[in-house]
């Protein structure tokens, strides 16, 4: 039979990480693979949305998003950031952060364009980059402290560089990135008249106290700078696919013209429930920090005692965890699957962060986003390692 499939779609394969989430179910194994949460959404947040739908708001919002979320989001970014936005021409709503990634890479990368990442990196970037036929060039963070080296990052840039995308706190190693090591990118995005996209989504999630800085705020970096984040992660609410872009109004004009077409816009009612949760984030972000800090300690502990080697995150909601010394004879994805069948504990294997499989091969990823119900069956089973 004819393969109808166009070449764009051979670069990539499925989402190993909804792969893990599949056998997971097929095995009857705790999901640590997909980085969502088990518990419920805070009740203020699944309030709202019911109450936007029973006050019809049910019809398309408008397609940037509506005015209140926007207002809400330039709000944040000025209380939170110093960084002053216009709502109507700066802020643009998503679906999920996911379509801001790749409406990003539509708008901004040309075939054959260079697009320089950190890794390891998010899975999505590869298809992102893939879909929108950029060259990706990669920069390794080198473990167990996850910092680049400023010489290697210099040699990654050329010419032919349009773009790097930042992902800070990074999934999968926890890595935020401080003051300086932003400054060294920003000097070379000046230099080299490059794009800066920046996935944020988890700015809220951190264990460090220097704070999450965005690339954005950086001195001459806001006008060449696409700040990705979204309410999944902050807010618990995954499903409701709720992520949204920040730039300059240049920049947003080619953005909108993008996710204008591809999706239209992010859910109505979920868009006012989101408006609602951000008005109120100041006084629910600590809540969340002390959650996350608590269920990282618990995992971290299960698994160094289990034997695996594995460093405390200094944000998002992962850990990288080395098992070469549990004595396994295997890949990483023999090991993921092994802790699938036999263990009863879906992990996400290493490789699939890194371009070159090896660089993974003794890593699987774990994700503490879940009860603490769920992480101690987790541990209970872990411990049988
Ligand atoms: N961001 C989450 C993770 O890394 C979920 C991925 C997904 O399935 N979209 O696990």
């Amino acid at each position: 039979m004819t393969d109808f499939s166009a070449s764009r779609t051979r670069f990539f394969t499925e989402s190993v990480i909804r792969e893990m989430t599949r056998l997971a179910a097929m095995h009857g194994a705790m999901n640590l693979a997909q980085g969502f949460p088990d518990f419920p959404a805070p009740d203020f947040v699944k309030q709202a949305a019911v109450d936007a739908i029973n006050g019809d708001v049910n019809q398309y919002a408008i397609t940037w998003g509506s005015l209140r979320l926007r207002q809400a989001i330039a709000d944040k970014m000025e209380r939170q950031y110093g960084l002053l936005m216009d709502p109507d021409r700066e802020v643009t709503v998503t679906c999920g952060a996911t379509e801001a990634m790749m409406a990003t890479m539509l708008a901004f990368v040309e075939p054959g364009d260079e697009v320089i990442v950190f890794e390891p990196f998010y899975e999505n970037y590869v298809p992102d980059a893939a879909m929108s036929g950029a060259q990706l060039v990669f920069v390794t963070l080198q473990a167990p402290d996850f910092r680049f080296s400023a010489d290697q990052l210099r040699a990654a840039f050329s010419s032919k560089t349009k773009a790097i995308i930042v992902n800070t706190p990074n999934n999968p190693c926890g890595r935020v990135f401080d003051r300086e090591e932003l400054q060294v990118i920003a000097d070379l995005c000046q230099e080299f008249d490059v794009l800066c996209i920046t996935d944020e989504i988890y700015e809220h999630i951190l264990y460090v106290d220097r704070g999450h800085v965005p690339m954005a705020t950086l001195p001459g970096m806001y006008d060449r700078t696409v700040t990705i984040s979204g309410l999944s992660k902050t807010f618990s609410v995954t499903g409701w696919r709720l992520g949204y872009l920040t730039a300059a109004p240049v920049l947003s004009e080619s953005l909108r013209k993008v996710h204008d077409f591809l999706t239209v816009g992010a859910p109505a009612p979920l868009q006012e429930a989101g408006a609602v949760a951000i008005e109120q984030g100041e006084s629910y972000y600590p809540e969340l920090r002390a959650l996350y800090e608590r269920k990282c300690d618990f995992l971290l502990t299960a698994l160094l005692e289990a034997g695996f080697k594995a460093h405390r995150p200094e944000g998002a909601y992962y850990i990288m965890a080395d098992f070469s010394d549990l004595g396994f004879d295997g890949s990483d994805r023999d090991f993921a699957r092994h802790m699938i069948e036999q263990i009863g504990v879906a992990p996400v294997p290493g490789s699939s962060f890194y371009h070159d499989d090896r660089a993974g091969s003794h890593l699987v990823r774990l994700t503490f986003s879940k009860s603490d119900e769920t992480l101690a069956e987790a541990a209970r089973r872990i411990s049988r390692l």
